[in-house]
């Protein structure tokens, strides 16, 4: 109930900025470029001079994943109570993201926190819940489904695109997702580390990257009450967006600029919709690529949002960066 009001104080969109610890070889010139504090970024742009970005929550370089955590947690929390959650890890290749999300080992990201959290707190409560796991992947407009048995797949090149269902009441299935039910953390650890596996291996046979394309991990959540009846239905999207830097900087040529385009255009359309949630447009324009479509149901008004926006410190990527914090302004 606490948690509720404060979420609805708050507003149901948010958006954090996170930098990266500087890289060894990094050039010290960078150093001076950005100031942080706890929602502000400010960015060195003369002598005297700082352009101010605002944000609901910064971390800085020496932010560790727990601290990152702590804040996304409140809103992993909320599919707990019923609403559609979405996070998204957005920034220029290298910004980050895959740390966040997914973080190492033995310095875990928001995904597996994430998931430990449900199943704790799952524990807890009077009710009894149903978890299920799906992983896919958005590339090219393609969506594809990294559990898809591999007796079909034989390298995720020849797994099929699934398409997309709507039902009157404004629901969204992916028709034939793998829907894995799940009662350990364990469990999804086991069916992340094969949807991974396929991911890495389809994107060295297409002589791609992972960077080109969205990862989407879906939890589907259905509570039971004590008579075993479904009382509330929800899922959690946590999102590890393709890179968001431009075409000119990766002098990207054929195929190369197919994807950097179709990643381009599904992250503005992306921004295009926040923007109409926020601004309470009339018309939410979902329909303008394969990521909102999926996501129709899960962003908008009942549902909440957070959008984690990572930078480079580095001076040689201040061209992305400029346009990172200007997505970020946009959708907050
Ligand atoms: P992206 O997924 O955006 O392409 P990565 O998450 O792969 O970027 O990060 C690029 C590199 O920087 C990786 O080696 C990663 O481990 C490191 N890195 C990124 N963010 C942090 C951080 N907050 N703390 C420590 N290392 C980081
Ligand atoms: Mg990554």
């Amino acid at each position: 109930e606490a948690l509720n009001n404060y979420l609805d104080l708050k507003g149901n969109i948010r958006v954090f900025c996170r930098i990266r610890p500087f890289h060894h070889e990094e050039s010290y010139s960078s150093r001076n470029l950005f100031t942080l504090d706890e929602s502000n970024v400010f960015l060195k742009v003369a002598e005297t001079k700082r352009k101010q970005y605002k944000f609901d929550k910064v971390f800085n370089q020496f932010s560790t994943q727990g601290d990152v955590f702590s804040e996304v947690e409140p809103v992993i929390k909320s599919a707990l109570d019923g609403y559609n959650v979405c996070i998204f890890a957005y920034g220029q290749t290298g910004s980050g993201k895959t740390y966040t999300m997914e973080g190492k080992p033995t310095n875990l990201g928001v995904i597996p926190r994430g998931i430990q959290t449900l199943f704790n707190q799952a524990s807890e409560c009077n009710n009894r819940f149903l978890f299920t796991f799906s992983m896919l992947e958005i590339y090219m407009g393609n969506i594809r489904d990294l559990l898809a048995p591999r007796s079909k797949t034989n390298g995720l090149k020849n797994v099929p695109s699934l398409s997309i269902k709507s039902d009157p009441d404004g629901g969204i299935e992916i028709e034939d997702l793998v829907a894995v039910t799940v009662n350990s953390f364990q469990e999804v650890k086991r069916l992340y580390e094969m949807g991974t596996r396929l991911r890495s291996t389809a994107s060295t046979m297409a002589n791609s990257t992972s960077s080109r394309s969205h990862c989407l991990i879906r939890i589907s959540l259905t509570s039971l009450n004590a008579t075993e009846r479904r009382i509330a239905t929800s899922k959690l999207w946590m999102i590890d967006l393709g890179g968001s830097e431009r075409l000119v900087k990766t002098k990207a040529t054929g195929k190369r600029l197919k994807e950097g385009k179709a990643i381009n255009l599904s992250l503005s359309a992306l921004g295009d919709v926040i923007d109409a949630l926020q601004t309470k447009k009339p018309h939410v324009p979902y329909r303008n690529s394969k990521l909102t479509q999926v996501l129709r149901d899960s962003l908008g008004c009942e549902s909440k949002t957070l959008m984690l926006v990572h930078i480079s410190p580095d001076e040689g990527d201040l061209c992305e960066t400029i346009c990172t914090l200007g997505f970020a302004t946009r959708v907050r």
